[in-house]
């Protein structure tokens, strides 16, 4: 087991370090040694981050991400996943996997494989398996339980709005509702809070030992989402982003809003303007929280000399996870959140969906 060495309050990351393997969430840590592990044994960037990541895929780091996970609305697991090269400015990424568990490494298989950038849905899985990939079901008796559950609760919480019947009591099918009774709301439902607690992403990003930086992604998505829908993380600059002029980024949260933001991108570029990883970050979530202040989300910040910062908002605090050759184990930091309901105090810590 790891020795848990939790630096609560460390809000800067000031230590350098490369090369550097660092993952979002608590349940990163099994993930962050195994990418740690294969660039120790001399991995480049690329496949260490699909270590770490695959370490996720494989069941380890809870119910939302890998198969078992997060059901859609239609009871099905499905998987997005993104890889981008932070050396050839390259990116692979599947977006709702459906049968595959490996989605991290079906991306690495786009990224070196086709001319491509994104594969989704079941031709994604007819890619998969053409590349040596097993299609096989990603339910399990607890993803069949939780969807079951939902189900039995009138389908709630959902994502649908201005639809009958009424999404806030029944379940569908629906149908648009007519133009004079659109109600748009703008504030977060306490069906919506619930829903922030049920899901997460491994974010990661890799400085390898040749300097090369990668960035990536592998979730369910949100629980009892709407079949086909594709989220932040698969999304090149909105769920990761690297350069290895400058660092990379990744983020997780309530991802139909961060992907409105490309925070990735926005943190890399802040870096690049000469901003500190840890104001990177803080810039990327605010430029989304001014919008929408009630989001839940967090993006970890990486410069080139392997200076890590990160920042969240709507949560109480945001753990993430930092390995270098200065640790004998992955080392787990957390960040205070802009923002954090008042609901939450005290009884909420971030990082550990069921
Ligand atoms: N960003 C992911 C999504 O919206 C979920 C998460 O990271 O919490 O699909």
């Amino acid at each position: 087991m790891y020795r848990l060495i939790i630096l609560f309050g460390l809000i800067n990351a000031t230590f350098a370090a490369k090369p550097i393997v660092v993952g979002t969430w608590v349940f990163s840590l099994g993930g962050t040694q195994s990418a740690w592990n294969d660039l120790k044994n001399g991995a480049d960037g690329v496949d260490s981050l699909v270590s770490g990541c695959s370490y996720c895929e494989q069941g380890n780091c809870g119910l939302t991400v890998g198969f078992g996970g997060s059901p859609d609305e239609s009871g099905e697991t499905t998987l997005d996943a993104l890889i981008y090269d932070g050396k050839t400015m390259d990116v692979g990424a599947v977006a709702d996997l459906r049968r595959v568990k490996n989605a991290v490494g079906v991306a690495k298989h786009v990224l070196q494989h086709t001319k491509h950038s994104i594969l989704a849905g079941d031709q994604a899985t007819e890619f998969a398996k053409q590349m040596g990939f097993t299609e096989e079901s990603l339910s399990t008796n607890v993803s069949t339980d939780m969807w079951e559950t939902w189900r039995n609760g009138n389908c709630q919480p959902n994502y649908w709005k201005n639809v009958d019947p009424d999404p806030t009591q029944y379940c569908g099918p629906y149908t648009p509702l007519n133009r004079n009774n659109i109600r748009f709301h703008n504030i977060v439902s306490d069906s919506e809070i619930d829903i922030h607690l049920t899901h997460d992403t491994i974010g990661m990003v890799v400085i390898d030992n040749d300097d090369n930086i990668v960035a990536g992604t592998s979730t369910n998505g949100l629980r009892h989402k709407i079949a086909g829908r594709v989220g932040d993380s698969p999304i090149a600059g909105s769920g990761a982003y690297a350069d290895n002029e400058v660092g990379g980024a990744c983020a997780t949260g309530d991802g139909d809003t961060m992907l409105r933001f490309v925070p990735s991108f926005l943190a890399v570029e802040e870096m690049r303007n000469g901003k500190t990883p840890k104001e990177a970050a803080d810039e990327a979530i605010a430029r989304i929280s001014k919008h929408y202040p009630n989001f839940s989300g967090a993006v970890i910040a990486v410069n080139k000399n392997g200076e890590v910062g990160a920042a969240c908002n709507y949560m109480v605090e945001f753990p993430y996870t930092v390995m270098t050759d200065d640790y004998s184990e992955p080392q787990i930091l957390t960040v205070p959140c802009t923002n954090t309901p008042r609901e939450f105090k005290g009884k909420y810590c971030a990082g550990n969906a069921k």
